[in-house]
C-alpha cells in the first residue's frame, strides 16, 4: 500500500520557485530520504507535507485521503527540524509530554520509556535544553516526535550538527526505533553517504525537481543522469559507441547493460577499475601512468591518469609495489552502465 504521495507539486516565495512539479511516492513502512544539495528544496518539500506551507499546484495524499485540508496538527505527521526545535524554557520531560495526547494518564512511565528508547538516561528528565549536548537535543527531539504516535515521521538533516562518529550511532538508534515502532519516515540529507546508508527507497532532488528515484543501489549504479551519477559518488564518464553489448570508448572495449548500436555516456564507478603492474591476458582493457599514491594502511589511494581522458582518476588498490610514474594495466570488473541520456 502507497503511504504518502505527492502529484505534480509545485512552490515558490515570491518569484523564487523553491519546488517545481514533484512526484514522489513514500511507500508504507519504508526509510525514504531525500538528498540533494544545499538550496534544491528539500526542507520546503518536508514543509508542504507536514502542512506548514501550502502547495501553489499539485495534491499531496496520505494513504489516498488528500491532506489539502487538514491542519498540521491533524495530520498524523511528526517533523524533526533542522535544529531540533525544543522549547528552551521546558524540562526535557515536558517536551516530551507536550506531544502526548491529552487523555495519555500513563503519561509519566511513557516519558521514561521514550527517553529509554532514544538512549537518554531518565535522570535528564528535568533539565533544560541548553544543558544539553547537541546530540542529546536531537534525541529529546526524536522522542518528542516519537511520542505524538505519528504515522510517518519527516526528520530534516538531523544528524548535520553531530561530528562524524556521533552520527553513525544517531543513525543507527533512529533506524532501530523507527524499525520497532514500526513508523515510516522520510529523511532529508545534502550528504550522499548518509543516504545510501539509511535509504530504503532513495529520491535525489536537483534545482528543485525529482532527478531520480528508487532503490539506492539501483540509483548508484544505474542512474538516470550523469548529474545523479556524479552526485551520488565518483563516477568516471565516458563517451562511448555502442555495439554488441560492447561500449567501445578510450579504455577500450567495456561490456554494458544496453544492447542496439549508438552514441552514448558510459558511467564506470572507480572500485570497477583494478590495477595491475603487469598485463596478465587479454583481460585488462587500458593502460595508465600512476600520478601520486597515497598510504592508508590496509590499502593504498592512486591517482592515475590515462591517455583520452582529460581528468585523472582516483583508485583505491592494495597493490603494494604499484610506485608513482609506473605505467599499470587497468581491468574493468561488471558492466559500465550507459546513461540513458546523451550528456
Ligand atoms: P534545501 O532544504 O534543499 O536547502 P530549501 O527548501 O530550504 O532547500 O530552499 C529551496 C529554495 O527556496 C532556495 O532557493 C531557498 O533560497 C528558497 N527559499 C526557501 N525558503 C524560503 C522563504 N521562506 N522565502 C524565500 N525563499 C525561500
Ligand atoms: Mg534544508
Amino acid at each position: 500500500m502507497t503511504m504518502l504521495q505527492l502529484v505534480g507539486v509545485s512552490k515558490s516565495y515570491g518569484d523564487q520557485q523553491a519546488v517545481s512539479d514533484i512526484g514522489i511516492v513514500a511507500p508504507a513502512g519504508r526509510r525514504t530520504v531525500i538528498v540533494g544539495p544545499s538550496g534544491s528544496g528539500k526542507t520546503t518539500l518536508l514543509r508542504l507535507i507536514s502542512g506548514f506551507e501550502r502547495p501553489d499546484d499539485g495534491s499531496i495524499t496520505l494513504d489516498g485521503q488528500p491532506l489539502d485540508s487538514v491542519p498540521p496538527h491533524q495530520r498524523n505527521i511528526a517533523y524533526v527540524a533542522q535544529e531540533g526545535a525544543l522549547f528552551p524554557h521546558m524540562s526535557v520531560a515536558d517536551n516530551i509530554g507536550f506531544a502526548m495526547p491529552r487523555r495519555a494518564t500513563d503519561c509519566l512511565a511513557r516519558i521514561d520509556d521514550l527517553l529509554a528508547r532514544v538512549g537518554l538516561p531518565t535522570s535528564m528528565k528535568s533539565r533544560r535544553p541548553h544543558e544539553l549536548s547537541g546530540g542529546q537535543q536531537q534525541r529529546v527531539a526524536l522522542a518528542r516526535a516519537l511520542a505524538q504516535q505519528p504515522a510517518l515521521m519527516l526528520l530534516d538533516e538531523p544528524f548535520s550538527a553531530l561530528d562524524a562518529g556521533l552520527r553513525k550511532n544517531m543513525r543507527d538508534m533512529v533506524e532501530t526505533v523507527l524499525r520497532e515502532a514500526g513508523i515510516a519516515s522520510i529523511l532529508v540529507t545534502h550528504d550522499q553517504s548518509e543516504a545510501l546508508a539509511f535509504a530504503d527507497h532513495l529520491v535525489v532532488m536537483q534545482a528543485g525537481r525529482v532527478a531520480d528515484a528508487g532503490p539506492p543501489q539501483r540509483l548508484y549504479d544505474r542512474p538516470n543522469t550523469a548529474a545523479t551519477a556524479r552526485f551520488l559518488g565518483p563516477a568516471i564518464i565516458l563517451d562511448g559507441d555502442i555495439r554488441d553489448g560492447l561500449a567501445h570508448t578510450v579504455l577500450g572495449a567495456i561490456r554494458v547493460d544496453a544492447t542496439g548500436s549508438r552514441r552514448a555516456s558510459i558511467l564506470l564507478r572507480p572500485e570497477q577499475l583494478t590495477v595491475s603492474p603487469v598485463q596478465v591476458g587479454t583481460s585488462q582493457i587500458a593502460e595508465a601512468t600512476v600520478l601520486s599514491r597515497l598510504y592508508q594502511g590496509a590499502s593504498w589511494r592512486l591517482k592515475i591518469a590515462c591517455p583520452g581522458l582529460d581528468q585523472p582518476i582516483d583508485i583505491v588498490t592494495s597493490a603494494h609495489h604499484v610506485a608513482t610514474a609506473d605505467t599499470v594495466h587497468l581491468r574493468v570488473d561488471g558492466e559500465g552502465h550507459v546513461l540513458p541520456e546523451k550528456t
